[in-house]
C-alpha cells in the first residue's frame, strides 16, 4: 500500500513519517515549496521532539519522500490522507473548509485506480457528505471512497501518541476501505490501541466532542482555582481529590493560563457552529468558551494587583511563550493576548522561549527576545512562568536574584509557595 499525506504540518508529517516508520511507502505532499525543501534537505519546520532522527531515518531507507506535486502523488498512492488545516473562518466561528475542498477538487481529477480518501483533519460533522459530492463529479462512485478517521495525537508528544494512540477511530461503512484500514493499524492495534469502526458522521463528531469535553475540564478547574485562591485553599489538592474519582480522572484537570494552541480554541467554536446550523444548542460549550475568554483578563488583573497598578516602565519577563511546552506552536497562545496588553500599557517585556524568537512580537518595540532564562530574568521587576517548559523547572532565583529582587508569578504552579517564600520571594501561583 502506497499512502500519501496531503498537508504536512503538524499531524500530516507527524503521521506520515510514522506511518513510513511502519513499514508503509509515504508520499507527503505540501503546497508550500520552502516547507518542502527544508524536509528534503533533511530540515524539520517545525519543533517536535523525536522528529528530526524519524524522519532521517525514513528518508535514508526510502520509505519517506516528500512532493509539491499533488496529482501525481495522488495517482501514484492507494490511501489518501488529508490532513490540511482547518481554521476558524476570518470573522467567524465556524471551520474555514477551503483547504479541505480545494485538495478535494485537486484529488478528483487525479483517480486513475480505487482510492481511499481519508480526512485525519478535524472536519465539522457531514464534511465527507460533502467530499464525496466534490469527487463524484468526476468520478464513479466505485473508484473511490471517502472514510473519517480523526487525529488524536497532542504537539510535544505527537510521536508517542501517534504509535501508542488510546483509540483509533475510523468512521465508514465500506467494508473494503475499514478491511485496509484495520490492516494498516494492526501494528498499533496488537500495542493495545483500542479499534473503532463507526459512521462517517459519527467518526467526525468524536473528535469535535472529545476537544469540547476536555477543554470543559481545562475551563472547569481554572474556574476552581479562582474560587481556591479567594477561600485559601490550594486548588492541588482538589485536582487530586476528584481526579481519584475514575469517573473523572486526574488529566487536564491542572489549573493555569487559558487554553491555547491549535484545537482546542477553533474546535470549541467550530462544533458550537455546527450545532447552530443543525438548530441544535450546546450551552455547556458555549459557557466553556467564555469562560476560557475571560481567563487571560483574570490572570492579567492579578498582574495589576501584584504590580500595584503601577505597569509603566516595569520590567516583565515571560519565561516560555509558546500554548504549551515541548511545541513551538504561538496559535491562541495565551501570551498573544498578556504580552500586547501588558506592552499597551508602558512594560518592558523580556522574554525566553526554548523554541526561539516569536514572530508575533518583533514589531512591538516594548518586546524582546532574550536567548537566555538569566538574560530574560535579571533586572525584572515580575517573572511570569508562563509556559510548562521543563527548563524552568528548576532555576535558581536566588543567584538572579542578587543584583535586583523581583517578584514570581508562577501561571503552571511549577514551584512550592513555601519554599519561595522561605527564600525571601514574593511568589504567587495559580489556585493557591
Ligand atoms: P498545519 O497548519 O500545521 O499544516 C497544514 C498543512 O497543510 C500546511 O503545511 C499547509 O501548507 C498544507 N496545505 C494546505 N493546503 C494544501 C494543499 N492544497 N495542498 C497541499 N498542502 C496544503 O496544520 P496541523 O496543525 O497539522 O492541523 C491539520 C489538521 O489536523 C487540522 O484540521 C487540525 O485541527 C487537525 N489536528 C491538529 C492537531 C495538532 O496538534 N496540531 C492534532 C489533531 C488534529
Amino acid at each position: 500500500m502506497k499512502l500519501c499525506m496531503v498537508g504536512t504540518g503538524y499531524v500530516g508529517l507527524v503521521s506520515g513519517v510514522c506511518f513510513s516508520d511502519l513499514g508503509n511507502d509515504v508520499i507527503c505532499v505540501d503546497k508550500d515549496k520552502n516547507k518542502i525543501d527544508l524536509l528534503k534537505k533533511g530540515k524539520i519546520p517545525i519543533y517536535e521532539p523525536g522528529l528530526s532522527e524519524l524522519v532521517s531515518k525514513n528518508f535514508k531507507n526510502k520509505r519517506l519522500s516528500f512532493s509539491t506535486d499533488l496529482q501525481k502523488s495522488v495517482r501514484d498512492s492507494d490511501i489518501i490522507f488529508i490532513c490540511v488545516g482547518t481554521p476558524t473562518k476570518k470573522g467567524g466561528s465556524s471551520a474555514d473548509l477551503s483547504q479541505i475542498f480545494n485538495v478535494a477538487k485537486e484529488i478528483s481529477t487525479s483517480i486513475n485506480r480505487f482510492k481511499i480518501i481519508i480526512t485525519k483533519s478535524t472536519v465539522p460533522v457531514t464534511t465527507g457528505d460533502e467530499i464525496e459530492k466534490i469527487i463524484s463529479k468526476k468520478n464513479s462512485k466505485k473508484k473511490f471512497s471517502i472514510v473519517s478517521n480523526p487525529e488524536f495525537l497532542r504537539e510535544g508528544e505527537a510521536i508517542r501518541d501517534f504509535t501508542y494512540p488510546d483509540r483509533i477511530v475510523v468512521g465508514s461503512d465500506d467494508s473494503r476501505s475499514n478491511r485496509t484500514l484495520k490492516n494498516l493499524y494492526t501494528p498499533l492495534i496488537s500495542k493495545g490501541a483500542q479499534y473503532l469502526n463507526t459512521s462517517r458522521r459519527a467518526a467526525e463528531l468524536i473528535k469535535y466532542a472529545s476537544n469540547a469535553f476536555l477543554a470543559t475540564k481545562v475551563t472547569f478547574i481554572n474556574e476552581i482555582a479562582n474560587l481556591c485562591e479567594k477561600t485559601g485553599i490550594n486548588v492541588e489538592d482538589i485536582s487530586i481529590g476528584m481526579g481519584l474519582d475514575k469517573r473523572i480522572g486526574s488529566r487536564f484537570l491542572r489549573a493555569g493560563p487559558a487554553y491555547g494552541g491549535s484545537c482546542f480554541p477553533k474546535d470549541t467554536k467550530a462544533i458550537v457552529s455546527t450545532a447552530e446550523k443543525f438548530k441544535s444548542n450546546l450551552s455547556v460549550i458555549k459557557s466553556v468558551i467564555r469562560s476560557n475568554e475571560n481567563r487571560s483578563s483574570t490572570l492579567l488583573k492579578r498582574v495589576h494587583q501584584i504590580l500595584n497598578n503601577k505597569i509603566k516602565n516595569k520590567i516583565i519577563s515571560f519565561l516560555g511563550v509558546t500554548f504549551k511546552a515541548n511545541t513551538d506552536d504561538m496559535r491562541d497562545s495565551s501570551s498573544l493576548i498578556m504580552i500586547p496588553h501588558l506592552s499597551k500599557r508602558g512594560a518592558k517585556i523580556k522574554y525566553y522561549d526554548p523554541t526561539g524568537i516569536k514572530k508575533e512580537f518583533v514589531n512591538d518595540r516594548n518586546v524582546k527576545y532574550e536567548n537566555s532564562i538569566k538574560k530574560a530574568i535579571e533586572g525584572s521587576d515580575l517573572v511570569i512562568i508562563h509556559t510548562e517548559w521543563n527548563d524552568f523547572k528548576s532555576i535558581n532565583f536566588k543567584n538572579l536574584s542578587k543584583k535586583k529582587k523581583f517578584i514570581i508569578y508562577d501561571l503552571r504552579n511549577i514551584y512550592s509557595s513555601e519554599k519561595m517564600k522561605d527564600q525571601g520571594f514574593k511568589y504567587f501561583s495559580i489556585g493557591r
